[in-house]
């Protein structure tokens, strides 16, 4: 049995304001604490749009909840001359753990590369925020590359970023697997998680690709959320549309019961 702690990271993507994101993570909060959730047996990290982080903050810090939070990405760039963008340094100010770094909407919709993605691993280094880097592939390089090729590709240019000492979490997601409710096998996500752990071994060391948590995404649900964590390489879930729905969410963070 490995040592790494399962994490069930929820990327609301653009949905709830801010007010409507302090309801739902104080239930959310309120869930867990009746079900008597062990946090030590999966960590939980929701990610909701920026403008809603600060009230996140306050609730949280206020009330010492055990939900960790982040951005869902970041600027390259620390400061300056780069209207709509939000640096790493103001995620942190807001007491961010995490940032998702190179989701493939990012990819799709704001044409950002792997070489982008590496700054932005980097950007979130310099920072102190533990970057979940998101790679997968679409149905048709899946036809033509099979399932490891081009995660595997996309990861080793994204860890080029990535400091000595600081951690990762990689989050295996096919494209074709997103919101479209056909979630890939355990069996599929397994071997692409190993292939990712072999790409960290090769890049990071041993003992980082041992620590380091990689999870899978793509239609996860509180229904097959238990065959993917059975898995040796799958440690936690990138959870899009089921993390938006209190009690799924909730029934997917206790997986194990
Ligand atoms: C995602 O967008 O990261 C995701 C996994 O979405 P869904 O769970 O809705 O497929």
């Amino acid at each position: 049995q490995n040592q790494r702690v399962p994490l069930i990271a929820g990327n609301w993507k653009m949905n709830l304001d801010h007010l409507q994101s302090i309801a739902f993570v104080q239930k959310l909060a309120w869930t867990l604490k009746d079900a008597r959730h062990d946090f030590a047996t999966a960590e939980v990290a929701v990610f909701p749009p920026f403008t809603d982080l600060r009230s996140v903050q306050t609730l949280v810090n206020a009330d010492d909840l055990p939900i960790a939070f982040g951005g869902q990405d970041l600027s390259a760039h620390d400061s300056g001359a780069y209207t709509g963008e939000i640096s790493g340094a103001f995620l942190k100010a807001l007491d961010t753990k995490y940032v998702i770094v190179g989701h493939s909407e990012r990819r799709q919709y704001h044409g950002e590369t792997d070489a982008d993605i590496a700054a932005k691993v980097a950007a979130a280094h310099r920072h102190g925020i533990v970057p979940i880097i998101c790679v997968g592939e679409t149905a048709e390089d899946l036809e033509q590359h099979g399932p490891s090729a081009v995660p595997v590709a996309q990861l080793r240019v994204a860890l080029e970023g990535a400091a000595t000492g600081s951690d990762i979490v990689v989050a295996y997601e096919p494209v074709w697997a997103i919101g479209s409710g056909l979630a890939a096998t355990s069996e599929q996500a397994q071997q692409v998680c190993a292939a990712l752990r072999g790409v960290v071994a090769e890049v990071l060391g041993d003992d980082v690709a041992e620590a380091t948590r990689i999870l899978y995404g793509g239609s996860v649900k509180a229904s097959n959320i238990a065959g993917f964590m059975r898995e040796a390489d799958v440690d936690g879930a990138l959870v899009g549309g089921a993390s938006l729905l209190l009690e799924e969410f909730a029934s997917i963070v206790r997986f194990q019961k």
